[in-house]
């Protein structure tokens, strides 16, 4: 197989940034953007706030006394999104192979497209000049042969950076770096490698395979490849907004709780979102997953499969109420609900349940009599008039 040309490209600082570029005022300041309210965390913080010590997933107390003066702005989701549906389209222009991992992360796949649009790093300046004049924000591009190294080369001089890492220079300039900059090394197998006194990636080099495989089981031979900045190179080609493997929302309680009761109500605005979320991409859902994280951050999912495919929120809340009865609380406080729908389809044919029973349609109608309303009045409207 020929060598691939890999790109990852990540927005800088995204939320903020365009939190920035919308609002002049909050330009060359900290802004600050997260759950406001009590027990919020920081979403993204603006190149200026992280000077300070501010950081995305940092307690919202924690950043207002870090930087009081900061500009502090809540999560505008639906705006952010117009962004990022604004760069996937940008980067539809040069290939379809292109595949968002989050809102401010794609891998783009370029290999061939120099004919057309010029070599690689003259496709990323293109890419990143055209977001900097339609959009006002930034973007940090990394090359490589694989996404492995591409995504450290896009991480390599952010904000605004641009790096390709050819395969020839990755012994050295991989041997320095302190391994947790490779994907997949998370803290616990950090600790575990410094106590093999391992802390650089050339060190991690010299380990053979065996001893890794012993050491840490199958992410023993992910370890032998990403030291030597192997990784895959495969980039999947759009799927468009159907392609969304799931829809998910999670909150941080107010406070920590072990009341069945008030979990329910929480899951139940959480299902009537989801539902609206799915009826507006036109899919429907067969796995409803909840997850809890208990005061001491340990963390448990259970999942259910439905017996036929729903975008309705009652169907979605009752999956949910059945998984969280069979769940032990035990005396443990729950400090964060997620509920999750997966195992989507095209929910175009949603009319055929007509066939065979009322309901399913009936409840379908009332749920987008529902949609219109949160149009109208804002999320919130609905959700809060079931509760009551
Ligand atoms: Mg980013």
């Amino acid at each position: 197989m020929n060598k691939r040309v890999i790109m990852h490209a990540d927005l800088d600082a995204f939320f903020a940034s365009v939190e920035q570029a919308e609002n002049p005022q909050y330009r060359n300041q900290p802004v600050i953007v997260g759950g406001t309210t009590g027990r919020g965390v920081v979403s993204a913080a603006s190149y200026e706030a992280r000077q300070f010590g501010v950081h995305s997933a940092m307690p919202m107390w924690q950043a207002r006394q870090l930087c009081p003066h900061a500009i502090f702005v809540p999560v505008n989701g639906e705006l952010y999104k117009r962004y990022s549906d604004h760069t996937t389209q940008l980067f539809l222009s040069y290939t379809p192979r292109v595949e968002p991992v989050s809102i401010d992360e794609a891998y783009l796949d370029i290999t061939g497209t120099e004919k057309l649009f010029g070599p690689p790093l003259e496709v990323a300046r293109q890419i990143r000049q055209k977001i900097n004049e339609d959009l006002n924000i930034t973007i940090s591009i990394g090359l490589s042969s694989n996404r492995l190294v591409a995504k450290m080369a896009s991480d390599w001089n952010k904000p605004d950076g641009l790096v390709w890492i050819c395969d020839e220079q990755l012994p050295e300039v991989l041997d320095e770096l302190p391994v947790c900059r490779l994907s997949g090394i998370g803290q616990v197998t950090q600790q575990r490698l410094s106590c093999m006194g391992i802390s650089k990636i050339g060190q991690l080099r010299g380990i053979p395979l065996e001893l890794l495989e012993k050491e840490f089981g199958k992410l023993g031979l992910h370890l032998y490849k990403a030291s030597r900045g192997q990784g895959s190179a495969e980039v999947r080609e759009y799927q468009g907004q159907q392609g969304r493997k799931q829809v998910s929302e999670e909150m941080t309680l107010q406070q920590d709780s072990r009341d069945a009761r008030y979990l329910r109500m929480r899951l139940l605005s959480m299902a009537a979102n989801l539902a609206r979320r799915l009826r507006e991409q036109r899919s429907l859902g067969k796995t409803v997953t909840i997850k809890l994280r208990f005061s001491n951050f340990e963390t448990i999912t259970r999942s259910i499969t439905l017996q036929h495919p729903t975008d309705n929120w009652q169907m979605i809340h009752k999956a949910a109420d059945e998984l969280l009865d069979k769940m032990d609380l035990g005396a443990q406080r729950v400090r964060l609900v997620g509920l999750g729908v997966s195992n989507l389809r095209d929910g175009a044919g949603v009319s055929q349940l007509s066939l065979f029973d009322d309901g399913p349609v009936q409840a379908h109608k009332l749920d987008r009599a529902c949609d219109e309303i949160v149009e109208r009045f804002g999320n919130g409207a609905i959700t809060q008039a079931r509760l009551l």
